[in-house]
Formats: C-alpha cells, sequence, structure tokens
C-alpha cells in the first residue's frame, strides 16, 4: 500500500492506494499493552464500514484523522511539527507487501524507513508500523556517535549526549555487531510524561521539562533495540486486532529495567548512591500488600487489564513488574557475579535462542549461578529481602514508626494502605481532608485525630486512632568482595524516600 499524507493543524489527511478490498485500522500498538482502538481517530473516510476496525475501500480512497496526541504512541500534528507512530495512521490490508509514505510537507523529516525518491519505504507492514515519522522546521539531529542520533526540536546538553555515549559503548560489551547498526532516538519534552516505546532501530520519548532523570529512560529504550526486538520472549505474538499473552514480561520490561539502571553506573556517569537510592526507592514500593497478591509471571499475563489500568490503589493489589523485575534482575547478576559471571552472559546466550522461553531463562541462569529462580517469579510474596540480604544490609527506618497508613497530595489523599489505621478509619482514595480536629491545619500524630473529609461534595467525620508503621521506608547498603564486583565501589548506600504517613 501507498500513502500520500498532508499534515494538516490537529489533523492528518491521508491519500491511500491498495487493491479495492478491506483495510484494518490496528487495535493497538506493539510495545504498550492496552488496548487504544485506533479506529477512534479516523473522522472521515472514502468507504463502507463494515465493523468497528474495517472499511470496503477502492483501490484508491481518502481518509482524514484526528492527531492531538501527545502520546509518542499515538498522532500529532500541528502547524509546526509532526510526529507519527505508524499504527496510528496506517491501515493494512496484506503484512507481506511492500508499503510506502509520502509526506507533503517541505520540513525537515526524520524515520528509519528506507528512502525511494520522495517516498519512505518498508518491505512489509511490521517494519513500517515499526518505524515512527517527525517532522518539523524546527527539527534537528544531535550526534551520539558514527551510528546513533537524537532527532528532536528541543535542547540537549552537551554532557547528556556524552553521557549516553558511555551507556552505548557499555552495552557493546554485550551486543558487540548489531551495535554498529543506524539507530535513531525520536525525543520531544512536553507538559506530560509519556515516557517511552521501542523499536528496533529507533524509540520515541516524550516527558516532562522537569523529568532529570533521562539517562535511565533512554537506555531502557535503547537496550529494547535487543530485549524486545533482537531477541524476544517466543510468545509475544504481534496481532494487531487483539491482546498478546506472556508471562514474560517481567523479563522483557523488568530485566530490561535493571540492565537501565546498571548501565549508567557501569558507565560512570552514575555514582553507586544515587543508582542504591533508585533500587531503594524500587524495593519500598514493594512493601506494600500488592506483593503478596501477585507474582512477578501474573504482573506479565495480567497487564492488560491490571498494570495498564491501574489507580491509586494499585500498591494494595498487584506489583509492577518492571518494579519487581528490577529486583530480580538485581539479584539474578549478584548470584551470577558470585559464580564469576554475570547478567551480560545471560543475554549474550539468548542472543544465540532469539525466541526464549522461561525454561531457557531458567536453564541458562542456573549454569550461570541463579538457584530457585521459580520461587522469585512464580511465588506471591517472593523472598526478594531475605535473598537480597546476603549482599546488602537492608534496614527498615520507619518501622514501628507513628503512622495512619495514607498518601497525600496537598489536602487529598491518593492512597491508603489496606488494614492501615487510615482504612479501618474508613479513608478511601480521593477523599479531602477539610479539617483536622476541628481546626484547618495538617495532619500530626496523635493518639486519635478526627478528620472532617468531603467526599464527592458531602462532609463527613472519620476518627482515625494512631498505629504503627509496618515497614516501608529502607536504607540499603553494600559492601564486600561481590558488591565490588557488581558495582566498582568499596561501598555504598542508598535510601528511599516513600511519603506514607
Ligand atoms: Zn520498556
Amino acid at each position: 500500500m501507498r500513502f500520500l499524507v498532508k499534515p494538516l493543524n490537529r489533523y492528518i489527511e491521508v491519500l491511500a492506494e491498495g487493491k479495492e478490498g478491506i483495510v484494518t485500522f490496528p487495535t493497538w500498538v506493539p510495545g504498550s499493552y492496552i488496548i487504544r482502538e485506533l479506529e477512534r481517530f479516523v473522522v472521515e473516510i472514502d468507504g463502507v464500514r463494515i465493523g468497528k476496525n474495517k472499511f470496503y475501500v477502492k483501490n484508491r480512497f481518502r481518509y482524514l484523522v484526528q492527531a492531538l496526541s501527545k502520546d509518542q504512541r499515538e498522532l500529532i500534528s500541528t502547524s509546526n511539527y509532526l510526529f507519527i507512530n505508524p499504527p496510528a495512521l496506517f491501515p493494512f490490508q496484506t503484512f507481506d507487501e511492500e508499503y510506502c509514505v509520502k509526506i507533503d510537507t517541505n520540513w525537515q523529516i526524520h524515520t528509519t524507513l528506507r528512502r525511494v525518491g520522495d517516498w519512505f519505504c518498508a518491505e512489509n507492514y511490521h517494519e513500517f508500523v515499526d518505524s515512527p515519522i517527525q517532522a518539523s522546521p524546527n527539527l534537528k539531529v544531535i550526534d551520539i556517535d558514527e551510528n546513533h542520533k537524537i532527532s528532536t526540536i528541543d535542547n540537549i546538553e552537551d554532557l547528556f549526549i556524552k553521557s549516553l555515549a558511555k551507556c552505548i559503548d557499555e552495552i557493546s560489551k554485550i551486543f558487540p555487531n548489531d551495535i554498529k547498526e543506524k539507530y535513531i532516538f525520536f525525543f520531544r519534552r512536553s507538559d506530560l510524561n509519556f515516557g517511552g516505546i521501542e523499536h528496533e532501530n529507533s524509540s520515541a520519548i516524550v516527558t516532562t521539562w522537569d523529568n532529570k532523570e533521562l539517562i535511565r529512560l533512554f537506555v531502557h529504550e535503547y537496550f529494547h533495540r535487543f530485549n524486545v526486538k533482537k531477541i524476544r520472549p517466543k510468545d509475544l505474538k504481534i496481532n494487531y486486532e487483539t491482546e498478546s499473552y506472556t508471562e514474560l514480561l517481567w523479563f522483557a520490561e523488568g530485566i530490561t529495567e535493571y540492565i537501565a539502571t546498571i548501565i549508567p553506573l557501569r558507565a560512570k556517569v552514575a555514582n553507586i548512591n544515587e543508582t542504591l537510592n533508585y533500587i531503594a526507592n524500587t524495593l519500598a514500593w514493594l512493601t506494600f500488600p500488592g506483593i503478596r497478591r501477585m507474582s512477578l509471571a501474573e504482573s506479565s499475563y495480567t497487564t492488560w487489564i491490571k498494570y495498564y489500568r491501574k489507580d491509586n490503589n494499585f500498591a494494595n493489589i498487584g506489583i509492577s513488574y518492571y518494579q519487581l523485575g528490577l529486583i530480580v534482575g538485581l539479584i539474578m547478576d549478584l548470584e551470577m557475579i558470585k559464580n564469576g559471571n554475570s547478567i551480560y552472559d545471560l543475554f549474550k546466550e539468548l542472543y544465540k535462542i532469539k525466541e526464549y522461553t522461561y525454561e531457557d531463562i531458567r536453564e541458562i541462569s542456573e549454569k550461570l549461578g541463579v538457584s530457585n529462580l521459580d520461587e522469585l517469579v512464580y511465588s506471591r510474596n517472593p523472598p526478594i529481602f531475605n535473598r537480597l540480604s546476603e549482599y546488602f544490609e537492608i534496614r527498615f527506618i520507619d518501622k514501628g514508626s507513628p503512622y495512619y497508613g495514607l498518601m497525600l497530595e496537598g489536602k487529598k489523599v491518593i492512597f491508603v494502605e489496606d488494614n492501615s489505621p487510615a482504612d479501618m478509619a474508613g479513608i478511601i482514595q480521593g477523599d479531602e481532608i477539610v479539617a483536622v480536629d476541628g481546626a484547618i491545619k495538617g495532619l500530626e500524630y496523635k493518639d486519635s485525630i478526627k478528620l472532617l473529609i468531603n467526599r464527592e461534595g458531602r462532609l463527613i467525620e472519620l476518627v482515625v486512632t494512631l498505629g504503627k508503621n509496618p515497614g516501608h521506608n529502607l536504607i540499603i547498603r553494600g559492601k564486600g568482595e561481590i558488591f565490588k564486583r557488581w558495582s566498582g565501589y568499596d561501598e555504598g548506600e542508598g535510601k528511599s524516600e516513600l511519603k506514607i504517613i
């Protein structure tokens, strides 16, 4: 199929050419585990609707799409900027045919699609939709090294570019060959934080202006070039119209997050205490009831309906495979290092397999020194603190301290821990604290306090009795031979800063 794209303000007009017959608009975007219903952007089409996301069309047809999403998984078109994640704009007929696009603009255009005259082409639909397009009169290219670039309309500090180059260099120790292929980071600052999405030869990152933690985000997306794109869970199939289930997102995402945590450390662009602070905060989020209710494998299976649809109660009902996956990656790496290997060796072995199963991961990990991976992946409430205690001293600094069990954003309750004093008193997320003991003041620790709450516009009074913190915030301290081999430092300390009252 061929598409001539005309960017308009807030809309994109497309003249398409294919065979007379059915076209299908994707239902989801690979790399993001939620049904997005991309047909919802179509506002006009020359064709007969024959289903939710299908039309019968002539061999040439025109359609108009709304392009107002700042999310790099979707589309935006303004008077000076265009970003297309192709599954959000282009329907398919058959997968194994050439797909080409031409953008009707004299702006700078960046894409990893193959250039053919004025057109950009891919061998098949899969490659076509894995290749975003960014255009703007203000677009610039920042070279990271010979093969890696950033395409952006924003400024990026030189120091960051140098740090990223060092991280890519560190990753080349694991995958020495593929690193020489061309790669683009599409990057934009925004008023919302959308994070990143991976593609084989690029990634697209949209984050807020105040986000200073860019390096981990860039390294995470870059590592997906390997873990998910070149090597991937065998059961993670792409079907553009339905959900696809795997129990291995903890490995595809969580272990990638672990790699993104240690690569800056190994590349000496993050120091040990920063790294341990991040690990401490990750661990702190794993001290809530959710870890007793959902295993790592379950969190992967259910991501479409739980993690991707989470609300503020999520820490009570489940775990993030990013967070627990990161910690399991840490445990695996330490146990491998203890045996003279490392998680780099695991990836080198998986690279030979390309499409991996859990059995592959377990078998190779066992050979490299990891014992009982099953209990970390399949049990609810896995013994992570116990397994880490061989390498780190971990101390819960708030255990036994005065506690109500809630988190606040201003006066608004954003989280209530199950079975905490706040829960027992009847507080729920979304409640606004109007008065404390009859006065307009902040919360303080007392044996019992009377809260005047605004819930859905109604005032209610609730009495909360002080309890004891079960232990959420912690200090993680590392030293010793294995710690040194893992971090390159003699010792280090990290501290979590979860704001739970
Ligand atoms: Zn990811």
